[in-house]
């Protein structure tokens, strides 16, 4: 599976052994996004999980095509000159999550500078089809920042995704030699900003560690993400996507124990619910982490 080819430089330690995953099942869901044309965050990005979700039938839809405006440098996604926004993708998205009968659905896409509301009427036409056809499926929207923008933000709301995920990816300190792209005060302000129009809706985190960053990047990103009122936060371990120049090298690989700590230091610290493993990924058993913060939420105000 991908994790040969998600990190090349370095021999994995042994808490990445997986599982063998339901073959039979990974080869339906390859026949059924071949033949919608859709794309899954999960093979863009060679994702290390993809076998164990792709096996239980789960897979985040990538939509704005598989053609990113930005280059961040942990991600195998393609950097470039974005194709045409797709008018059907909304529909043929819902329908997949119809044909997959999905409880829980995860959808991202690629930053799309290059558009004026960069996405988010797609994200909401999207969440729209989605609910005409699944009512009851709970959706998770893992977007860019939108620049900030407050009319793509609102816009997004008035869909009432279930679950906003936004990822901070880094540390403040790495910000800009990982994802020079993106500004590290711009995606906490992104995150307030829904917090403080639709408060009701659960907003969501996550970062890599194995970058460079030290113990007190970690706790002060951590921090700054309370403050910006984020609920969920999920922490995995980076892994070099391919050998390529802008793909930066694994500084250190993260004990089970380290991920077990930062999962308490932050529950501690504020958040509902933190998700917290080597091979945790935002997206990554994302509905567990949504189930705990409403048990959490419900707990609170019953
Ligand atoms: S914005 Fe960065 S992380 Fe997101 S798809 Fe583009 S290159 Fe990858």
């Amino acid at each position: 599976m991908t994790n040969k080819t998600a990190n090349i430089s370095h021999k994995l330690p042994s808490w990445f052994k997986q599982e063998l995953p339901d073959m039979d099942k990974i080869r339906a869901m390859k026949g059924m996004f071949r033949k919608s044309k859709l794309h899954t965050v999960c093979e863009s990005a060679l994702c290390p999980n993809m076998g164990e979700c792709w096996g239980a039938g789960v897979a985040t839809f990538m939509i704005l095509g598989d053609i990113c405006t930005r280059a961040c440098r942990f991600c195998a996604i393609k950097a470039g000159r974005p194709l045409a926004v797709d008018p059907n993708e909304p529909q043929e998205v819902a329908e997949a999550v119809k044909q997959l009968n999905l409880r829980y659905v995860v959808v991202t896409s690629v930053a799309r500078d290059d558009l004026p509301d960069e996405g988010a009427e797609q994200f909401y036409q999207t969440i729209t089809e989605i609910r005409k056809l699944m009512p009851q499926t709970k959706i998770e929207v893992l977007i860019p920042d939108f620049s900030n923008k407050m009319q793509s933000i609102e816009r997004l709301i008035a869909a009432r995704p279930d679950v906003v995920s936004h990822n901070i990816e880094t540390v403040r300190r790495l910000s800009e030699y990982v994802r020079s792209k993106a500004l590290h005060d711009r995606s906490l302000k992104v995150l307030r900003n829904f917090k403080r129009i639709a408060p009701d809706i659960i907003t969501k985190s996550s970062f890599m560690v194995g970058m460079g960053e030290e113990h007190d990047d970690i706790e002060a990103v951590m921090k700054e993400l309370v403050e910006a009122g984020v609920d969920i936060l999920t922490i995995g371990q980076y892994l070099r996507p391919t050998g390529l120049k802008r793909h930066i090298p694994v500084e250190k690989f993260y004990t089970p124990s380290e991920f077990k700590f930062y999962k308490e230091f932050g529950e501690h610290t504020g958040f509902k619910y933190v998700e917290s493993g080597p091979k945790v990924r935002s997206s990554f058993i994302a509905e567990e982490g949504y189930r705990r913060c409403i048990q959490i939420l419900e707990a609170a105000y019953s």
